[in-house]
């Protein structure tokens, strides 16, 4: 469902550009991503060298972007940016690599969609800072090697299993993004409305904060939203009230949760006792790619400890049932 309010991927009218921080200190949450990226481009920049390759993995939203953007920005060095669907041929791939100036940060983000011709490519350019291109095609193909200026590759993808083995055994800083705390989103929200001339209170940045998923682009869109619910009941501020009722008008719940979120659970109650049910069969129960399941749906349903995973398949807790206004079932009822 693309248009879910509560989707963690990018959309069009999300203005990203608007509410990104701009430094490693305006970035709020992430602390010890944050940290140890300060110690290495410090280091990187002492020594007047290229950072090691950096590897994002977390769900959409959660400033993969940004903080690629914001490394490149502290290292002082040019950023450059595409992702891996849109790297179609080994020679896009070559034209970008063969642009960079020594130490400049190139950030491909979803690379594990990079299809495979162009990931031979990239290992050497990685490894070497070195192009191995064929060029031409039969006997007279000829194999040229092409000299890179030393850069930074900043990745990003959903999920490490999605990468290869011999790619993610390239990248010498794998750094993981997590959900943010309800608090840290509260800042985010204020800082939001603050950039958008926007009077919130207190309780309506708490309200906000904890419906967006732990996911600062949903707290994003739901302030935005929430601002037209508040400009047309002509309210001086978003209150916790006027939040409220705009989310629950966007049928966004107390947890965030949208309406895909409780058909996921609904059916695994209804259709399945609870489980445990097999990812396929849920994919084809809700008619949505698997991948959009295990990627934007079950991490946070995991973290929110509603469902688990287990090797026979997802499993509702005591928490989801309680969540849908079902009674527990005996056997989870300690
Ligand atoms: P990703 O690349 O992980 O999908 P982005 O970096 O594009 O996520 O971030 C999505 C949106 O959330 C952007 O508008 C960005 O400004 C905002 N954002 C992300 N992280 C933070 C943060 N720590 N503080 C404030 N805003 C953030």
């Amino acid at each position: 469902e693309p248009n879910r309010i509560v989707s963690g991927e990018r959309r069009g009218e999300d203005v990203e550009t608007s509410l990104r921080p701009q430094t490693l200190d305006d970035f709020v949450g992430q602390a010890d991503a944050r940290s140890n990226l300060k110690v290495f481009i410090e280091a990187a920049r002492g020594r007047e060298e290229a950072l090691d390759h950096v590897l994002f993995v977390g769900p959409p939203g959660l400033g993969k972007t940004t903080l690629a953007q914001i490394m490149a920005r502290e290292l002082g060095v040019n950023f450059r940016s595409t992702s891996g669907p849109v790297i179609a041929k080994a020679g896009d791939l070559a034209a970008l690599l063969t642009n960079l100036e020594d130490r400049d940060v190139l950030f491909i983000d979803e690379i594990h969609r990079l299809n495979p011709a162009v990931e031979e490519i990239l290992y050497p350019a990685m490894e070497d800072f070195q192009l191995d291109l064929i060029i031409g095609e039969g006997p007279a193909a000829r194999s040229v090697k092409i000299e890179l200026a030393r850069f930074t590759l900043v990745a990003a993808t959903t999920r490490l299993g999605l990468l290869t083995t011999p790619l993610r055994d390239r990248f010498g800083i794998p750094v993981r993004l997590n959900f943010y705390t309800i608090a840290e989103l509260e800042h985010i929200v204020k800082r939001g409305s603050r950039l958008m001339g926007l009077p919130i209170t207190d309780d309506g940045a708490l309200e906000i904060a904890r419906r967006a998923r732990g996911t600062p682009r949903i707290a994003g869109r739901l302030l935005r939203r929430v601002r037209d619910f508040a400009e047309v009941a002509k309210a001086e501020s978003v209150t916790k009230q006027i939040a409220d009722e705009a989310l629950t008008r966007l049928a966004v719940d107390q947890k965030g949760l949208d309406q895909l979120d409780i058909r996921y659970l609904g059916m695994i109650a209804g259709n399945f006792g609870g489980g445990p049910v097999g990812i396929e069969t849920i994919a084809a129960g809700l008619s949505e790619p698997r991948d959009a399941i295990e990627d934007i749906i079950e991490p946070y349903l995991i973290q929110q400890g509603l469902i688990q995973r287990t090797p026979r398949g997802r499993i509702l807790t005591a928490n989801a049932w309680r969540h849908l206004g079902l009674e527990v079932p005996r056997d989870l009822a300690q």
